[in-house]
């Protein structure tokens, strides 16, 4: 049976949190002496000295409504980065516990786990980059507290199969994350709408990616009410700024400008496979659900420096497991994606 309180960290199960004005006070008018803000005013011209609030309800109000989800299960962060931190914090204890990740992936989950000092089990995916879940039922102990998947997976850009997420979520009682930054590429269903059936389940989504608001540093994690005390617990007080929530809301009245920009970035990768296919060098375009493409070329490390030469940055991700002569290309515009062909043609004259 799986018990949130078991998985907790023993220390995490007294906390007392930290009590901000704005907990103690939640009204909005009156006379605020209560949190030695600058009663003045700010050195910008628009006004930020008040401090913002802390759970972020009116985003969030407005995020439930769009993901047909009730604002209790919604966590937002500074980036994704901030939830995957405090799910090691709260869950992991150093030295003792560990999580299981699936190479290639994100390499954000290995980095937090060494960070936070907690040992980083990989299982690796199979070599069409699905994942192997009979390697994770044996990589997993009574230690393992997070499986950390990773789907459209960042660089291979494909789905795993979503029937294997699910065999993960009913057999084991930790904690498995799914991380769909990438699913408004994607042609299916958030598991979001698996919430309830499985108390287990953390689906992280990110403003950086379709909404185009990389800068602003605003990651979204769906869980339990139970886990998401946990996480409001130990987070900062104030962990989003102002700007940060003001902007997004009101960004967030005309959403359909993502829908267009979505299905903008759609026909380019569509185009952009096109092009690629017809290059002699380049041997296999990974499928993607997500807004770039993992392409294989014959000497992908001399391609990717000499692409720099052109002033054409992608990524070279030709050392990474499994993906040997590989670089990861993110789908720019229709302009972008020729001057990166071009490019790739003036080289293989040379
Ligand atoms: C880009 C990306 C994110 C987004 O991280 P932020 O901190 O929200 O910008 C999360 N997960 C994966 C797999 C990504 O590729």
């Amino acid at each position: 049976m799986f018990d949130l309180r078991d998985l907790l960290r023993p220390h995490l199960r007294e906390l007392i949190p930290y009590s901000s004005a704005r907990d103690d006070y939640q009204g909005s008018f009156g006379v605020f002496l209560d949190a030695n803000e600058n009663p003045v005013g700010s050195i910008t011209p628009e006004k930020w000295n008040r401090y913002p609030d802390p759970y972020q309800t009116k985003l969030k109000e407005k995020i439930a409504e769009i993901k047909g989800i009730i604002p209790g299960h919604i966590f937002l962060g500074n980036g994704s980065d901030e939830p995957i931190d405090l799910l090691f914090r709260a869950f992991c204890e150093p030295g003792v516990d560990n999580v299981i990740i699936n190479p290639p992936t994100y390499g954000m989950y290995k980095v937090s786990a060494d960070i936070n000092n907690v040992t980083a089990r990989e299982v690796l995916l199979t070599s069409d980059y699905d994942l192997d879940v009979d390697g994770i039922f044996e990589a997993m102990d009574m230690q393992t507290k997070i499986i950390f998947i990773c789907s459209p997976n960042n660089p291979t850009g494909n789905d795993v199969t979503l029937s294997k997420i699910e065999q993960v979520l009913k057999a084991y009682n930790g904690l498995v994350v799914v991380d769909e930054a990438y699913i408004d590429f994607a042609d299916r269903p958030s598991f979001i709408e698996k919430l309830s059936a499985y108390p287990n389940l953390i689906i992280l989504q990110t403003f950086s990616k379709a909404w185009g608001l990389a800068s602003l540093r605003l990651g979204m994690a769906f869980c339990s009410p139970e886990i998401l005390s946990v996480l409001n617990k130990i987070k900062a007080p104030y962990n989003l700024s102002g700007l940060t929530q003001r902007t997004v809301l009101e960004a967030l009245e005309n959403k359909e400008e993502k829908d267009e920009m979505v299905s903008e970035i759609l026909s380019s990768r569509t185009e952009l496979k096109r092009l690629l296919s017809e290059l002699p060098i380049v041997k296999k375009i990974h499928p993607s659900d997500a807004n770039f493409y993992l392409v294989e070329i014959d000497n992908a490390s001399e391609y990717y420096k000499r692409l720099i030469e052109k002033k054409v940055i992608v990524r070279d991700r030709s050392k990474v497991v499994l993906c040997d002569n590989c670089l990861r290309i993110t789908v720019g515009t229709n302009y972008e994606n020729f001057k990166l062909v071009q490019a790739l043609k003036e080289i293989e004259l040379v």
